[in-house]
């Protein structure tokens, strides 16, 4: 037969195995053996945490019947915020579509219209010129990461600890701009309806509008039967 061992390299022939790391340098064996109690039981340690586990409070929660409250921080459903007098936070600017990166939020905006009605005006539904005239979240894409209320320079969208995002469909998971508003508190209207007399953009966010006025109230547009379903 040949020899084909003149055919490798020449380390390759003269290098040792390498030494095992349960060796010391001088050959002896190092590694810690059990002792005889460890050895007895070995073949039921195994056991020693299911039977330990009997002794613990269980941790399984019967939902939905019953709910844990999550943490406080906790990421869940978004919400478009208000102004303390209802106007909207939202100014259309598409910043969290931007940063979002799933794809999950798409944004229209729209100038707000202070014209009358009789002139074909649209009404005002924030402080400013723009508005978010459409906004979509889509839930089956959305990882509730949070980039996009990091990416909100007005603080129009947060997130809530309302965790139950599910359904039997995928249209309905994706949820338009009037599930997603903030609900009307105390002193709020809905929009459109003007700013505050005498306020400027800047006064809503220095916190100088507290309510709605009566004024807002007797100019509120009934015409406009639901926010944020604008074609
Ligand atoms: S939480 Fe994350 S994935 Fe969900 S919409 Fe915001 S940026 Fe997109
Ligand atoms: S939610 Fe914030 S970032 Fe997104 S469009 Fe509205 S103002 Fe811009």
């Amino acid at each position: 037969m040949a020899d084909f061992s003149a055919d490798r390299p020449a380390e390759a022939k003269d290098s040792a195995p390498p030494p095992s790391p349960n060796r010391s340098s001088s050959g002896e064996d190092t590694e810690k053996r059990p002792g005889f109690l460890a050895e007895l039981f070995a073949p039921v340690a195994g056991f020693g945490v299911s039977f330990m586990t009997q002794f613990r409070a269980p941790v399984t929660v019967q939902y939905p019947e019953e709910k844990v409250p999550t943490a406080p921080r906790f990421h869940g459903r978004h919400q478009l915020n208000r102004h303390p007098d209802g106007l909207e936070k939202c100014v259309g600017c598409e910043l969290c579509a931007w940063a979002c990166p799933a794809d999950a939020i798409y944004v229209e905006g729209a100038d707000n219209d202070d014209r009358p009605v009789e002139e074909g005006g649209t009404g005002r539904f924030s402080p400013g010129e723009r508005y978010g005239r459409v906004y979509q979240i889509n839930y089956l894409r959305c990882i509730l990461c949070g980039l996009c209320i990091e990416a909100c320079p007005t603080r129009a969208l947060t997130m809530t600890n309302f965790y139950e995002l599910a359904d039997a469909n995928r249209a309905d998971l994706i949820y338009e701009k009037h599930q997603l508003l903030a609900p009307l508190d105390e002193g709020m209207l809905a929009p459109p309806h003007p700013m505050v007399a005498g306020m400027e953009e800047r006064d809503y966010y220095q916190g100088k509008v507290t309510a709605a006025t009566p004024e807002q109230a007797s100019a509120t547009r009934a015409d406009v039967p639901a926010e944020g379903e604008g074609a």
